[in-house]
């Protein structure tokens, strides 16, 4: 009956979005959303910063400027200094989320038929949004060391592009959905071959504060001054969601100032200006220094469940499941070894009370039947063990 533009003629969804309805399944435990504990929220802090930025009632309800409250900048500045990755108020751009930022992003930059690397499995949500761009994606594979930079190379250098990529997309850090992290080494060919290549990078980096064992490694974009001419090519993305809270909806975009010009008058359209409200928290939480204070425990509190899942998965599920233990973030990424379907087997599951994310959903062309994404970073440690006790039941019953 209505005419549709061609992107929304027949959408699919979001896999993960889909898997909600099964939350509510009395008892289950779940190993599927990337959603942060409930329980670790740093409650006090919040109603304390809430309460402080109330007071400012002008500043909070009412319309703010699009870029971002200027006291937010700040403090995000200040942030990403201390992450070792310093930049400027101006340079950064406060977003409704970084899901907001991807998607001005490709506003201004991607045309339909355009050429995108993406890393595969990859993030969802990226997926469907070039998918709604109407971008032709080209994927390029992952190891344990994150994005496999010499296939990108050769990619690259084999000339069957039908066109320079306008971009690549890639969670070098703590990656959803497999938890790796990309060495030094590729971070620096990286950034070398888009330097020569003329491609932007977009670093996703929501996870990258949540290490709990090895030292950490610099960003992209910090990276990117030490390679001669790469820096204008590095979009950077990070979120409070995950460290903070997401309820807060607030990420931010560090890129080059006309990329960053044209992704405000994007933004104009799309919502005026992220919550004042919501900012105005933020940047008192983060001014109190509460963030400093609270990450070590959610740091340590994710450790614990990391370490119970893989030691579950090692003991319950040993030999029939391979995986990484991932050095931070909250995921997972296992591979079913006897060939099982994990979409069959999470129907299987979800009779037993507990669910994961089959891994075709982080696939272009959903290839993967054997992987699946498990996040530890909800459930608590019990749970997580009679989680994966019943992952065991439903794989021998399968
Ligand atoms: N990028 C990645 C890799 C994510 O996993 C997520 C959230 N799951 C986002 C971006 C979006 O985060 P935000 O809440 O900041 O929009």
């Amino acid at each position: 009956m209505f005419k549709f533009s061609p992107a929304f003629e027949a959408p699919t969804g979001s896999p993960i979005r889909e898997l909600f309805k099964y939350l509510s399944q009395p008892g289950m435990i779940s190993f599927a959303g990337g959603y942060p504990a409930s329980d670790l929220f740093d409650r006090e802090g919040l109603e304390a910063a809430a309460a402080r930025a109330s007071q400012q009632t002008a500043l909070c309800l009412q319309y703010g400027p699009t870029d971002g409250l200027a006291i937010l900048k700040d403090q995000l500045a200040q942030l990403m200094s201390r992450r070792g990755t310093p930049c400027t108020p101006q340079e950064l751009l406060v977003t409704t989320g970084s899901q907001q930022g991807f998607d001005l992003l490709l506003r201004v930059l991607v045309a339909p038929g355009d050429t995108v690397l993406v890393e595969q499995p990859a993030y969802p949500a990226t997926l469907q949004a070039l998918k709604l761009q109407q971008a032709d994606v080209v994927t390029v594979p992952v190891d344990h060391d994150g994005l496999d930079v010499a296939a990108l190379a050769a990619l690259l250098e084999a000339g069957t592009l039908s066109q320079t990529p306008k971009l690549l997309y890639t969670v070098p850090t703590f990656a959803n959905p497999t938890g790796a992290t990309l060495s030094l080494e590729r971070r620096l060919a990286l950034l070398k071959l888009a330097a020569q290549h003329r491609f932007l990078i977009v670093e996703d980096d929501p996870y990258g504060d949540l290490r709990f064992s090895g030292t950490a490694l610099p960003s992209l974009l910090a990276l990117s001054a030490q390679v001669p001419g790469s820096r204008d090519w590095v979009v950077h993305f990070s979120s409070l969601s995950k460290i903070v809270a997401p309820g807060l909806r607030v990420g931010w975009t560090i890129a080059h100032a006309e990329i960053l010009r044209r992704c405000v008058v994007a933004k104009q359209t799309v919502d005026l200006c992220s919550s004042p409200w919501t900012q105005a928290i933020a940047a008192d939480y983060l001014a109190s220094g509460a963030l400093e204070r609270h990450l070590p425990k959610i740091v340590d509190a994710y450790a614990v469940k990391c370490r119970a899942l893989c030691d579950a998965l090692d003991t319950q599920l040993a030999g029939a499941i391979a995986f990484h233990r991932p050095a931070g973030g909250m995921f997972v990424w296992a591979r079913l070894n006897g060939g099982e379907n994990a979409a069959d087997y999470l129907h299987a599951c979800i009779e037993r009370n507990v669910m994961f994310v089959p891994g075709v959903a982080f696939y272009k062309d959903n290839t993967d039947t054997a992987a699946l994404r498990l996040s530890f970073a909800a459930p608590g440690v019990d749970d997580i063990e009679t989680g994966v006790q019943r992952m065991k039941q439903a794989l021998e019953r399968a």
